[in-house]
């Protein structure tokens, strides 16, 4: 029987993650991710491959660049099932709804743009609407728990294992019978660290034939976490010396909910000045609540804290701001709030508007969590610009700037090299969701110190296993 598989997205890029399997008449999609930065573009080409031939749909995890574009599969005609752990199905849901009302925005404001200079013919509609969303979610038939199998045929089966990387994560194995000969390939879909704040860190694979590994940080070692929670302990006590207000720009997904989960801790160690916590994004706060549902996917630590009735993200300082109202009425503080808003690079949402009216107060801090890209606004205030334009304003940079680089949902460098040199059996390593010279470098390393063969997919490249 044979097993072919090419890679439509994430290959020699980090985002649109999609590869499809095919083994003897079944074909598998292993995620639907969507392109972003400066592939963009490419999420408006056609599939290049029929969506309606495709059987089932593996999904990693809910990160937009790994399910970002199953809306649009569903319109081109996917009915097949969709396989996911529970938390990534409903976490799915509020990630895809909200990327569809963004572009719906996004659109509204190009259009009004375009209408006055007569050429809105030229303002490409969004990829999908709310409803392609609900529509796909009908097809999300199939949940699998962690190390639970489920057979696709009679030759195929697939299991999930915890990747560690966000609640819900999964790599994927497929354990193929090929004339009785077993074949198992492994997808890492985003890989997580050995080391986590909330969910269960990341567990080992012990035998596979193949691997298809992400790549994202192949190139360089994350500091270590205990030092980073430490010096976001003391950036939040020295900056309140001043007065002011703390304003920390978050993604919506894990990121918040850990640093809710130390500012918890901080607050049961007596560490935390007495402040107001605003929990300041619709996102986070849904996210925050599927979080919730699943306390079977924590690390022992924070079921302890669950079993003892406390809850991790929720102390008498936190306030969940959904609306907007609730949101504009934060500008009124002057200090003593820590405000959590996205987005995480401060390229859009309700973090703009707090940075208007806190960037200029030299009393006030921003304290990065997050990676920031190039070309964000995130990434200039890091880079130490003097002034910034927000929403056509100039805006001084005064306030106090911390930026703390421990914090990851990705398997460094090491994390990487440790998990693949564990795994015996290994004829050939597959290297895909990385930028280009990053996958050389990963490469590399795994000639020089694991001495595995390895090879690194191209877009569209047919590979026979
Ligand atoms: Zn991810």
């Amino acid at each position: 029987m044979s097993v072919l598989i090419r890679s439509y997205g994430a290959a020699e890029t980090v985002t649109g993650s999609c590869h499809l399997l095919t083994i003897g008449r079944l074909n598998v999609l292993v995620d639907c991710g969507m392109f972003q930065g400066e592939n963009e573009d490419l999420n408006y080409e056609p599939f290049e491959f029929d969506p309606r031939k495709i059987d089932y749909l593996v999904l990693t995890h809910a990160h937009i660049d790994h399910c970002g574009r199953i809306p649009k599969l569903y319109r081109d005609g996917f009915r097949g099932k969709i396989i996911s752990t529970l938390p990534t199905k409903r976490i799915a849901r509020i990630m895809l709804l909200d990327s569809a009302k963004v572009m719906l925005e996004e659109y509204r404001t190009l259009y009004k743009k375009a209408l006055r200079k007569g050429k809105e013919d030229e303002v490409r509609p969004p990829l999908y609407y709310e409803d392609d969303v609900y529509d796909a979610m009908e097809l999300f038939k199939i949940q699998l728990e962690y190390n639970q199998t489920l057979k696709l045929d009679e030759n195929v089966s697939i299991t999930f294992r915890n990747a560690g990387h966000i609640l819900g994560s999964a790599f994927v194995e497929f354990n193929i019978n090929d004339n009785g000969v077993n074949k198992k390939i492994v997808f890492t879909g985003d890989l997580g660290l050995k080391e986590k704040l909330i969910i269960n860190p990341l567990e080992d694979e012990e035998y596979a034939d193949y691997v298809y590994t992400e790549s994202t940080y192949g190139n360089r070692n994350h500091k270590n976490l205990e030092e980073s929670i430490k010096e976001f302990e003391e950036a939040i006590v020295t900056s309140f010396k001043d007065g002011g207000n703390v304003v920390i720009p978050t993604f919506a997904l894990e990121r918040s909910q850990e640093i809710l989960y130390i500012l918890r801790k901080m607050y049961d160690k007596g560490t935390l000045p007495e402040c107001q916590v605003f929990l300041d994004s619709p996102l986070a706060i849904s996210a925050t609540r599927i979080f919730l549902q699943f306390p079977e996917y924590f690390n022992e630590e924070v079921r302890q804290m669950i079993k003892r009735g406390e809850n991790p993200f929720i102390f008498p300082y936190v306030r969940f701001t959904e609306t907007v109202e609730e949101s504009k009425k934060i500008n009124d503080i002057k200090n003593g709030a820590i405000i959590l808003a996205g987005s995480g690079m401060c390229t859009g949402g309700r973090i703009k508007h707090h940075l208007k009216h806190n960037l200029w107060r030299p009393e006030s801090s921003v304290i990065f969590v997050g990676y920031q890209t190039r070309g964000t606004l995130g990434r200039e205030i890091i880079d130490g610009a003097k002034m910034v334009r927000i929403y056509g304003e100039e805006i001084l940079v005064r306030a106090k700037i911390y930026t703390i680089n421990g914090f990851s949902s990705h398997a460094d460098q090491k994390t990487l090299l440790s998990w693949l040199g564990n795994i015996k059996g290994l004829k050939n390593v597959f290297i895909i969701h990385g930028d280009k010279e990053v996958m050389h470098v990963f490469k590399d390393k795994l000639d020089k110190e694991l001495h595995l063969k390895s090879h690194i997919v191209k877009k569209g490249e047919g590979i026979h296993l």
